[in-house]
């Protein structure tokens, strides 16, 4: 296939880069935005920040103009392993994801199904501009799986914090495992910033703890936990409080959803210092709960996004950002409305959500120190948001603005992670897409003919429940034909 840029040469590894003349969101503590400014990035740090740069003899230079340059996103849960099953759920409750992934199907997956489905999502991620991904891997019945998994991250050129689960067994179980700590032994060293580690796994409420001897494995190991809290008719507050009460609430674990919990849940996290990750578009379709930022503000509890999995939705923070704008604002005009009032100034604006997009998901990894903002000394995790046949990408007034609302992955011309570029000019570098699509075609084939054709397609076919017609007072008049009117709404 050919492309109307073929010529253009992508900087080689390890090459110092420059990128000239954006406009500069660096995404430090004081959102300093930089019109027309350069970035200058050498052996895989960024090495300085403003106009018109002197830079190494040999540097590789991209023209930024007209283009935003931001840090890397991040995504701080996200189920790498189902994006093979890509769309598949796209009319899903949360009840037939757990009745499909959790009772019925998530046994049929083998270690080459989750390969295939980290390789592709890793790569979408990167191509999204989304940088550092927390792989939130709970189909790991077996360390061959949990091997795979890791195989499949450390062939692509991102950064990612493994985030080892089991649905398919309790964490008080296969957290005892012998293989389980062979396993992290061989596979991370403690403080790698391209690999990070951490435990996956959730809290029933069972008054009698059985998760508390994960919860010790993981503080043994130093790994932070990460678990689905506050998700309607899954987690609650029972969960909360008995991390809590027992002590394994510190400041790096990450609520996942954190959508269904009482004003006494919240001040549980707030006060422990932890950060809730935000899936919008998961908690809005599947049903954890009303996404929560309209109220964990008010607990000044840390956000970062996430997009979860890709059986519903894909690898693309634009997404998220935007959704979470709507429904943070949705919310508060909502609740205003209920109570005759009118909202005249939103509380969360553009700027806060490409903020919880990068340096909140730096900050709630532990890797603010690493990536998240453009400043000299951090390692060069940097998007350009560039595309000069777009419409959309003219006037550039408001940055964030536009970032929020108006870019989408189709304009990530060039992704940098840890200084290195791995798309450029709007195509991935390094990639056999061919070879990726492949694994995923044998998996798809394997599932599909695992579950039979009408498992197949009923699970993708959910009833859809029968719809009410209202009483209408007024006739519905000629341009409706009586049978079409009482068939509507099938
Ligand atoms: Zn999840």
């Amino acid at each position: 296939m050919s492309h109307p840029d073929a010529d253009v040469v992508a900087p080689a590894a390890g090459q110092p880069v420059v990128l000239r003349g954006g406009t500069v969101l660096t995404m430090d503590d004081a959102r300093t935005v930089l019109p027309g400014a350069d970035v200058l990035v050498v052996e895989g740090r960024i090495a300085a920040i403003a106009p018109q740069l002197e830079v190494p003899e040999g540097t590789a230079e991209i023209d930024a103009s007209g283009g935003i340059v931001m840090p890397g996103m991040i995504d701080t849960h996200r189920h790498m392993w189902q994006t093979a099953m890509r769309g598949y759920g796209a009319d899903w409750t949360l009840t037939q994801y757990f009745v499909w992934y959790y009772l019925e199907h998530g046994r049929a997956f083998r270690p080459e199904d989750v390969h295939a489905g980290n390789l592709l999502s890793a790569w979408d991620a990167l191509e999204a501009g989304v940088t550092t991904t927390v792989d939130w891997s709970h189909g790991l019945q077996t360390t061959k799986h949990a091997d795979a998994a890791v195989d499949a991250l450390q062939a692509v050129p991102g950064r990612f914090v493994f985030a080892y689960g089991n649905i398919q067994a309790g964490p008080w179980e296969w957290s005892a495992w012998p293989e389980f700590r062979d396993f992290v032994s061989r596979r991370f060293t403690p403080g790698d910033e391209m690999l990070g580690f951490q435990m996956a796994f959730d809290v029933t409420g069972d008054p009698a703890f059985p998760e508390r001897a994960a919860f010790e494995v993981a503080r043994e190991l130093g790994a932070p936990v990460t678990t689905h809290a506050g998700v309607w008719g899954a987690t609650n507050d029972d969960g909360i409080r008995l991390i809590y009460d027992n002590g394994f609430a510190t400041p790096q674990t990450i609520y996942v959803h954190a959508a269904t919990l009482s004003e006494d849940s919240y001040q549980r996290i707030a006060a422990s210092g932890g950060s809730v990750s935000v899936s919008t578009e998961s908690e809005e379709s599947a049903g954890q709960g009303y996404p929560p930022t309209w109220t964990l503000r008010n607990h000044d509890i840390p956000v970062s996004l996430s997009m979860d999995t890709s059986v519903w939705w894909s690898a693309d923070l634009f997404s998220a950002m935007r959704a979470t704008l709507g429904a943070d604002r949705a919310r508060e005009h909502l609740e205003a409305h209920a109570k005759g009032e009118t909202v005249t100034n939103c509380h969360l604006r553009a700027d806060q959500v490409v903020e919880w997009a990068t340096a909140g998901g730096a900050r709630a990894l532990g890797l603010d120190g690493v990536v998240g903002s453009l400043e000299p000394g951090k390692k060069a995790d940097v998007v350009l948001i560039k595309n000069d046949s777009s419409p959309a990408m003219f006037p550039l007034i408001n940055p964030y603005g536009h970032v929020a609302f108006q870019a989408q992955r189709g304009d990530v011309h060039t992704v940098l992670v840890n200084g290195r570029p791995v798309k450029h000019d709007h195509r991935l570098i390094g990639v056999d897409l061919a070879a990726a699509w492949r694994e995923i075609e044998s998996t798809v084939d394997y599932l599909r003919s695992e579950l039979g054709d009408e498992a197949w397609v009923a699970g993708m076919h959910p009833d859809v429940p029968e719809t009410e017609m209202l009483d209408n007072p007024y006739q519905y008049t000629d341009y409706r034909s009586s049978s079409t009117h009482t068939s509507r709404g099938r």
